[in-house]
Order: C-alpha cells, then structure tokens, then sequence
C-alpha cells in the first residue's frame, strides 16, 4: 500500500469510527490520525506528514472553517485535499465558504460510505497526477540545463551563471575568473580511435574535471570538445591554480582500458579575469579567454595562457596577430 497518512476530524466518536472503518476497509491510507476538535487537529497536522484530511466544519473551540484556512495558508497544506463533513442546513453557502477556503469536496451527513470512498478516490488521483507532473518538471528543468553527453552544464546554464557572477561582481567589487578549456588535437582521436572513443574521452575529461572544481564554482561543456569554468572571487594566481590542476590531472590520467598501452590526452587552458580593461559583460570576458586559448595553442599546446590587453586581437581583423 501508497504509505499514506489520513487524518480525520470530527468531535464525534462515533463518525471518526465510521470514516476510519470504511478507509482501512478500502486499504487506501497506511495511517490514520483522529482529532476530536480544531485546535487537536492543527497540532497533529503540524507535527506529521498528513497527506490527506477529511473535517467536520461545526466543532467547539476551533471550526472547520479555521482549522482548513489556517493548514491552507501553510507551506505543508497548500497542496493537500481535504473533504469537509457537515449536517449544516444552510447547505449552498457553506459549501461555497468551504470551497472558496481551499477545501476539495463537501460531503452532507449522513453520509454514504461508498460515495466518500469515491471522492477521497478522485482527489488521490489527482493528487497523483500532480506528483508526477512536478517530478516531471524537476527532471525537465534538470535536462534543459545539462549536457547529455558529459552530465556537465550546459553552455545556456554557464550564460546564466556568469551573468549573474559578472552583476555580483561589479557591484560588490570582486573578481572572477574564467577558464576556456579545449581539447588537444581532438580530431586525432576521433580519426585514430574512433567517435565512440572519442565521446568515452570527453566524458572522461569531463569527469577529472569535475573532480577537480570546489564548491559553487560552475563547470560546464561549452561546445564539441571545449568546456568552460566560472571562478567566483578569484585572481589571477588563483585563476593559473585552478587552471593547472585540471590541466595536469587529465595530462596525468590514462584514457585506455591498459595500463600498458596507455592513451594520453591533454588540454589547453585560456584564463581571463574581470574586472579588466576593456573587459565590460560576459562576451567580453568569454571573448579573452578564448584569445588565452588561441595563445596556449599556437605555443605549444597542453599549456595555460592568461589574457592580457597586450595578447588582444585588433578589433574586427581576428586571424590571430599578437600586438
Ligand atoms: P586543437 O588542438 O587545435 O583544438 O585541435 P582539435 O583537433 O581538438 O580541434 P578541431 O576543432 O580541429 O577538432 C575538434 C574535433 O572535435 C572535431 C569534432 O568532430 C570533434 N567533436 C566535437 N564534438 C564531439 C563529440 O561530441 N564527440 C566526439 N567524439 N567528437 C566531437
Ligand atoms: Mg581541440
Ligand atoms: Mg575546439
């Protein structure tokens, strides 16, 4: 059975009794809590997981109509269905007042077991159905922001985060750093091993990168075989650190299944910190790490260059000429 916990309010004994023998009967609660009145019952719903309520309305001390308003106000009732008992006369408008205070369904005393049991049945449904949508949204929000190949972030969730790094750092006053990091002569390993083995590396250096990040520091896969790291409140020997620890654990790793016919890999590593000259939102910054890059490459490669306004393209010409 659903673990599941019910509970039931009413100031008679006898219609507790009545409701908990048809639920049990019906197997549809693994738990089944009684409050004799109002204020009972808003202490028992603030110290357990009650997932579903069914309520008298006319009770001494607190009423029904108290006691749902005040469990629909809180965070722990907002979603959960309740079905109000009453003998009331004045039937319409209390249905109405209960209905418009967040209860589900109303049902007159006295009541029909079989026709309880079928509206308790409708509003588990739907409280089913609405799990499932949330866990679908959370595994939903999770894929548009990862890359299906390596799980790392994907290139839209790293904008968002420097963005919101470059706003925080402008207005606090600190610096960030960015690493631009590029596979070494990738297409060889595709050419030399194969595509499947190709993927099997990037997931590989994905994996000894994400071993290497600390806490809050976001490492996404920015492109083909190119992955891109936010440093918050970093400076530049801070930034060169970082760069050359994961440079050095994937140079270090082996990327064959033996030991005696290794696979080496290695990267490439651009490095740009803001605030600096010229310098002025994220484009920018991603822009000067990847001119980093293009220095790492064309001198050597499995290297970590640092951007400076002296290692700039001119403006609008590209082709790689150092000033
Ligand atoms: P460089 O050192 O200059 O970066 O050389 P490179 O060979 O790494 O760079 P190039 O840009 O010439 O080639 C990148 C290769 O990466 C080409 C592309 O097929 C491969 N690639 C991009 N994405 C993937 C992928 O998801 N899986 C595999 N297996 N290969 C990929
Ligand atoms: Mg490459
Ligand atoms: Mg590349």
């Amino acid at each position: 059975m659903t673990e599941r916990t019910l509970l039931i309010v009413d100031d008679s004994p006898s219609v507790r009794q009545l409701v908990k023998d048809s639920v049990t009967e019906a197997g549809l609660f693994s738990n089944v809590l009684e409050a004799k009145d109002g204020m009972e019952a808003l202490k028992l719903f603030f110290s357990n997981k009650i997932d579903f309520v069914i309520t008298d309305v006319m009770m001494p001390k607190v009423d029904g109509y108290k006691f749902i308003s005040t469990i629909k106000d809180s965070e722990a009732g907002r979603n959960i269905s309740v079905i109000m008992l009453s003998a009331s006369r004045k039937e319409v408008v209390d249905k109405i007042k209960g209905l418009k205070i967040g209860a589900s369904d109303y049902v007159i005393k006295p009541f029909d077991s079989s026709e309880l049991l079928a509206r308790i049945n409708v509003f588990l449904k739907i409280q089913e159905l609405q799990n499932e949508l949330k866990e679908k949204n959370v595994l939903l929000e999770k894929l548009s922001i990862t890359d299906e190949l390596t799980g790392l972030y994907n290139r839209r969730y790293f904008y968002n985060h420097i963005n919101m790094h470059v706003a925080l750092a402008k207005r606090h006053k600190y610096s960030i750093g960015c690493l631009l990091i590029d596979i070494d002569h990738f297409k060889n390993i595709n050419d030399a091993y194969g595509h499947d083995m190709g993927d099997k590396a990037l997931k590989e250096v994905a994996h000894i990168m994400a071993k290497k990040i600390r806490d809050g520091e976001v490492l996404a896969r920015f492109g083909g075989e190119e992955f891109i790291i936010c440093l918050c409140r970093a400076d530049i020997d801070g930034a060169i650190a970082a760069a050359e620890r994961m440079r050095k654990a994937v140079a270090e790793a082996n990327f064959s299944d033996t030991a005696d016919n290794p696979l080496k890999v290695t990267i490439s590593i651009g490095v740009a910190i803001y605030p600096q000259d010229g310098l002025t939102n994220s484009d920018d910054i991603i822009k000067a790490a990847d001119e980093a890059l293009y220095l790492a490459k064309r001198t050597g490669r499995n290297k970590t260059a640092v951007y400076s306004e002296s290692i700039a393209l001119p403006k609008n010409e590209g082709g790689g000429a150092l000033r």
